[in-house]
């Protein structure tokens, strides 16, 4: 019996990493995630990260031979600013994905377009902390904004925004007077 192989997240082996079943865990600063952090405001905390593990599956498919998978999850929180009030709201991404490989590229493309699972082609040295990235930034929502914004908005009458537009009473009021001094004919 070999003593169990360690594994580099950066250079990962998926064809082995899932042959010994094997398992990695830990933590990453989003500090070092410029693509997730791009977008979010600096945490209040110094020293946030995103805690991880990955865990390595084989799985036998028809017609013989046998599939690496891996189960991915991953869990941050970002400060990101709501669209609606324009003040920091706090999102918690938790995510856990499915991977599973195939032997190249072109196959991995065409499963990918009908499976629910993510497919990807298997190579020798898989960057575990990028597909964590890539996994949280599609977990992030497309409008990040509070469930109740914090009332009142912290804008006093006496400073107010510079450059900031007067709120609209409604959304759809200006669109609304638009369209009817635009003359769409009707
Ligand atoms: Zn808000």
């Amino acid at each position: 019996m070999s003593t169990p192989r360690a594994f580099d997240p950066r250079k990962l082996d998926v064809a082995a990493f899932a042959a010994e079943h094997g398992a990695l865990a830990g933590e990453l600063p989003i500090s070092h995630l410029s693509r997730l952090s791009k977008d979010a405001l600096p945490q209040p905390e110094a020293g946030a990260t995103v805690r991880w593990a990955a865990q390595g599956l084989k799985r036998e498919v028809a017609g013989g031979g046998v599939e690496a998978r891996l189960q991915l999850q991953a869990a941050t929180t970002l400060q990101l600013v709501c669209q609606r009030c324009l003040q920091p709201v706090t999102v918690a991404l938790d995510v856990q994905s499915r991977l599973r490989f195939v032997g190249d590229e072109a196959l991995a493309e065409e499963l990918d377009a009908d499976s629910e699972e993510d497919v990807l082609a298997l190579g020798t040295a898989l960057d575990l902390h990028a597909l964590i990235e890539d996994e949280l930034i599609l977990a992030l929502p497309l409008v990040p904004r509070h469930e109740r914004c914090p009332q009142p908005l912290p804008w006093s009458p006496e400073a107010p925004p510079a450059g900031a537009p007067e709120p609209a009473e409604h959304p759809f009021a200006a669109l609304a007077a638009l369209r009817r001094n635009g003359g769409t004919p009707g």
